[in-house]
């Protein structure tokens, strides 16, 4: 049977799938496989959303895993079901798709599903894997990644254009934290600003040197973000605390940047990671275009899921975005590649 992957793209935008809060189109899609005759499985993730007190109103969470009952899978097509903040509905013209998750990530999930209904019907041994979290802290891929089914190749989707990716950048997040001394602000000799040292450090490290990787063409430099700042009291008072947090865009081992870091703020701040996602790459199949995602995927967490390959329709330009969108087009060429990518690797 031929899956429409425009209306069942229609239908996921239209079911609110923010982080944390997947019940509602988790449970939605294993009703869906299920009536399109797959062994349908909930994975359980208990993660729940750190902004709530227990009990706050939250429903379940879980990935949605499918695939012929009681077979092992070759290939995994496989994305996140949860979408960034804030929700809005689907609404169209002739060419798009507009709505929060169209492009990232429901209209791959439609086109995944699409997909393996073909490759099923071709004798393609497919599962499918629907994860929760990926927008936050891959919560869902993590569980996903302790409970591989022995597939030997995982095509992931986020939006790339419809290009095999090359490779996939990989994050860093990276905290500093300065202490110092609070004192009246007239008298500055007699405290030490920690927002001083900070902004110093910061200087430092928007200024130094970063490893590039030639390879990956225009995605190939390591980029630095300080994305959130804070710290002090008031302007007359001399900050005893203040913070920074980075998000650093690796293309190699991210050891060397941490230890240039480290190098470069010379104890004028504590210095310490809380996300280190991978760069990763991924080899070329067939005549498919390819690219280099500067993104980060869920693809570092999937590592028991087979040889990873990532491909997707859609802009992540427009991604977490008001104007987030989808090509029909590109929609329904994403479910021709996503057979040919699987048919090339299992022949
Ligand atoms: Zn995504």
């Amino acid at each position: 049977m031929n899956i429409d992957a425009i209306d069942l793209t229609r239908k996921l935008v239209n079911i609110e799938s923010t982080s944390y809060h997947e019940g509602a189109v988790g449970a939605f899609l294993a009703e869906y496989l299920a009536t399109q005759g797959y062994a349908v499985e909930r994975m359980a993730v208990e993660q729940r959303d750190p902004a709530l007190t227990p009990g706050d109103g939250e429903g379940e969470r879980f990935n949605v895993y499918a695939a012929e009952q009681g077979a092992t899978p070759d290939v995994v097509l496989s994305t996140h079901m949860d979408t960034v903040p804030p929700f809005f509905g689907c609404r169209e013209d002739d060419e798009f798709l507009y709505g929060r998750g169209a492009c990232d990530a429901k209209g791959i999930i439609a086109a995944q599903v699409a997909a393996a209904e073909r490759l099923r019907e071709a004798g393609v041994k497919v599962g499918l894997l629907f994860v929760v979290g990926e927008e936050r802290d891959s919560a869902g891929a993590k569980v996903a990644n302790a409970n591989p089914r022995g597939s030997r190749f995982l095509i992931n989707g986020e939006p790339t254009g419809n290009h095999l990716a090359l490779a996939t950048k990989g994050a860093l997040r990276v905290e500093l934290r300065a202490h110092g001394r609070m004192a009246h602000s007239a008298y500055p000799e007699l405290g030490e600003s920690a927002i001083a040292k900070l902004v110093e450090a910061l200087h430092d490290v928007l200024a130094m040197p970063l490893p590039i990787e030639p390879e990956f063409g225009e995605a190939g430099a390591t980029t630095v973000n300080i994305g959130l700042i804070s710290g002090g009291y008031a302007p007359n008072v001399v900050a005893d605390k203040a913070e920074a947090h980075l998000l650093v865009r690796t293309v190699g081992p991210s050891q060397e940047v941490k230890d240039a870091i480290r190098r470069v703020v010379a104890g004028r701040a504590e210095v310490s990671t809380s996300l280190d996602l991978a760069c990763v790459r991924m080899r070329r199949v067939g005549e498919l275009p390819t690219m280099v995602a500067k993104f980060a995927t869920d693809i570092p967490m999937l590592t028991a899921w087979g040889e990873p390959f990532l491909l997707g329709p859609g802009s992540i330009h427009v991604a977490h975005t008001p104007q987030e969108r989808i090509s029909k087009k590109e929609l329904l060429e994403c479910v021709d590649l996503y057979v040919e990518l699987a048919t090339q690797l299992t022949s």
